[in-house]
């Protein structure tokens, strides 16, 4: 991860495109588990403070409730993402 207080990692134009198409076309919406509203907004790609297995840094596509602001958190890497993020540092 960057020492940047900005924590949205480095991708290009054409990997958020495919990230938010992908996203459209296969993250169901279905009902929020806390107050039912089905309206959910699929933000842009953050870092989290964790690792994968291979060292890579976890990124992934916040969607969050348009109602209750539940914020739930899908892969990027099950989206055909593996990125050219700094792995883990030693
Ligand atoms: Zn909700």
């Amino acid at each position: 991860m960057s020492d940047s207080a900005d924590d949205r990692p480095d991708l290009s134009d054409a990997q958020r495109a495919h990230l938010r198409d992908w996203a459209e076309a296969n993250i169901p919406r279905g009902q929020c588990p806390w107050c039912k509203s089905s309206d959910w907004q699929i933000g842009d790609p953050v870092v989290l403070p964790a690792y994968l297995a291979d060292g890579k840094p976890l990124v992934v596509l916040p969607v969050t409730c348009e109602r209750c602001a539940y914020v739930r958190f899908h892969s990027a890497r099950q989206m055909g993402f593996v990125g050219d993020q700094a792995a883990r540092p030693e």
